[in-house]
């Protein structure tokens, strides 16, 4: 009964469709997902943002001759 209250957490991976692995501490064994901290819009979504501004920025800049 006690073993299910407190679960062991034991090393693994998680391995994601892009590639990207990353080691983690689990009840399960080699976990496999379909998006990652690497590739979910998510958690990248706010770097390309800011790549976007910049493209706008100097586009902007172009046009304006500045
Ligand atoms: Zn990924």
């Amino acid at each position: 009964m006690r073993e299910g209250i407190h679960p062991k957490f034991e090393k693994t991976t998680i391995t994601c469709a892009c590639g990207n692995v990353i080691e983690t501490a689990s009840t399960k064994k080699d976990i496999k997902v379909e998006i990652c901290s690497a590739c979910h819009p998510f958690f990248t979504g706010t770097k390309s943002r800011i790549v976007e501004k910049g493209g706008r920025v100097e586009r902007f800049k172009k046009r304006y001759g500045m």
